[in-house]
């Protein structure tokens, strides 16, 4: 059987092109399931199924194959799925705060609805490769005089003793950002404060070559299971996910220490 050319290569374009779409806005899409992957992987199948391990990890892909605006799917974006759009540190905990419910919402159903809640971790997931999270928690590390920076706490952890980190909640008061997505043009290079191309200047850490990847891989996966703990109803994670619901994920605190209201 003969195939014109362009029959052959409008579908290896079409993949290229896909591909290329689908490593623009997010952790690529194996990424996520990997991570996802990973973050189960200290759950025994007694806790959570295998059915509900695979939906979770589709569901952590969905967020970008539905509300990525894949320009292949032409589906609607949702910035709060993939903390975008130059959050500052008061906007990453309002969008904290949004995902809180959907992840209430998630636990009050009646049947567990994993490929919901993987949807909510595709958003955790993507806090640490679309801003500069990792990054400042480097530098907070360096004003300590200790240059070795081992594992980066999630921002749960950080929020819940924050007695143990209060030079990261100063400087994550004052520059913690994340990356503006679309880039601010679509044909220039990026900015610092783009989410970025796949190289070059940019926000994202999505993929092996950029910068910070490693990090926020390995936070994003800790962050992940600890959230899963909340799905398998832990009894510890279901009280600290009840302090941080109440602090407003960090909204009622400044710097290091918890501000007081008259
Ligand atoms: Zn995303």
């Amino acid at each position: 059987m003969r195939f014109r050319t362009s029959s052959v290569l409008t579908p290896l374009c079409l993949l290229a092109f896909s591909a290329l779409a689908l490593s623009l806005n997010a952790f690529v899409v194996s990424v996520h399931s990997a991570i996802t992957a990973d973050a189960l992987a200290e759950f025994p199948l007694t806790s959570v199924s295998q059915s509900e391990r695979d939906q979770m990890q589709r569901g952590s892909v969905a967020a970008d194959l539905v509300e990525g605006a894949l320009p292949i799917t032409n589906g609607p974006y949702e910035a709060r799925f993939h903390f975008d759009n130059d959050f500052k540190f008061s906007a990453v905990t309002a969008n904290f705060l949004d995902l809180s419910k959907l992840i209430d919402t998630n636990l009050a159903k009646p049947h567990r609805d994993p490929w919901e809640f993987g949807k909510a971790l595709h958003a955790i997931e993507d806090f640490y490769s679309h801003s500069n999270y990792v990054l400042l928690y480097r530098e907070s590390v360096k004003k300590n005089g200790n240059d070795l920076v081992g594992s980066i706490p999630t921002f749960e952890e950080v929020l819940l003793q924050p007695a143990k980190y209060p030079e990261f909640l100063t400087l994550l008061h004052s520059d913690l950002h994340t990356g503006r997505y679309p880039n601010h043009s679509k044909f220039l290079p990026a900015n610092d404060t783009d989410h970025g191309w796949p190289t070059g200047a940019g926000m994202h850490k999505d993929t092996l070559q950029r910068t910070l990847y490693a990090d926020a891989r390995q936070t994003a996966l800790e962050a992940a299971a600890w959230y899963i703990r909340i799905y398998v109803r832990d009894k510890q994670a279901l009280r600290d996910w009840t302090r941080l619901k109440t602090m407003k994920f960090g909204a009622t605190t400044q710097g290091g220490a918890t501000r007081v209201t008259h």
